[in-house]
């Protein structure tokens, strides 16, 4: 009986999950699921990524994965776009987002006018993997003051996901972190993973970044 519970929620998950899908291919949406730890730089991330689509003609909006604080969704208030805040506390403090949580958020949108819908998932580099929202791509933030060992640590984060940022590179000078050895256990894990060095702080690779983005939604799927 306890294995046909669990069944039952996971079934259930990835039903709205489809359901999500469903609304983002019929908007022709492309929603990019964002994962991380906590302080790896997603929202950061965000608030350089929104302009730089803007200002090439694509709508964005985010839902903002939280357990129970409204202050990345405040950061990105200044963009001027639709930010959703997603806070699991009411629903008893889950510590990733879930699809039907997603499909609430989704509900406050105005679907028709959204190009790029970004979801900041709450920082934790365990369970965000494990559970999909229906997002057409998933995104890994690792930022260098983390260490080598975390891909090694937290496979199933990498494992998942189609791209690897990492992030903070302008802080490489002053960390003992050998990054070549980082990005070889990103790739231990996943061996068709990509892996783009970036800063949001500085802007270094940003371009790189956006290229991905503008290059995954044209291929879709
Ligand atoms: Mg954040
Ligand atoms: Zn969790």
């Amino acid at each position: 009986m306890e294995i046909r519970v669990v069944r039952d929620v996971l079934e259930e998950s990835n039903l709205r999950a489809q359901e999500n899908r469903a609304l983002f291919d019929m908007h022709g949406i492309f929603a990019v699921n964002i994962m991380s730890s906590p302080g790896s730089g997603k929202t950061m991330l965000l608030q350089k990524t929104i302009p730089a689509l803007t200002e090439r003609g694509f709508s964005c909006a985010v839902i903002e994965g939280d357990i129970t604080s409204t202050i990345d969704s405040e950061r990105l208030q200044p963009l001027g776009i639709p930010v959703v805040q997603a806070n699991t506390e009411p629903f008893g403090g889950d510590c990733h987002l879930g699809s039907h949580l997603v499909q609430a958020a989704l509900k406050q949108l105005d679907l028709s006018s959204i190009d790029f819908l970004f979801i900041e998932n709450i920082g934790n580099l365990v369970c965000p993997a494990e559970f999909y929202l229906g997002e057409n791509r998933r995104v890994v933030v690792l930022s260098l003051p983390e260490g080598e060992d975390k891909p090694l640590k937290y496979p199933l984060m990498f494992r998942e996901c189609n791209l690897c940022l990492l992030n903070k590179m302008d802080l490489a000078p002053y960390l003992e972190v050998d990054v070549e050895l980082m990005k070889s256990n990103v790739h231990k894990t996943n061996g068709q993973i990509a892996i783009l060095p970036i800063s949001a702080k500085t802007g270094e690779g940003v371009g790189e970044w956006i290229a991905w983005l503008l290059h995954a939604r044209g291929g879709q799927s």
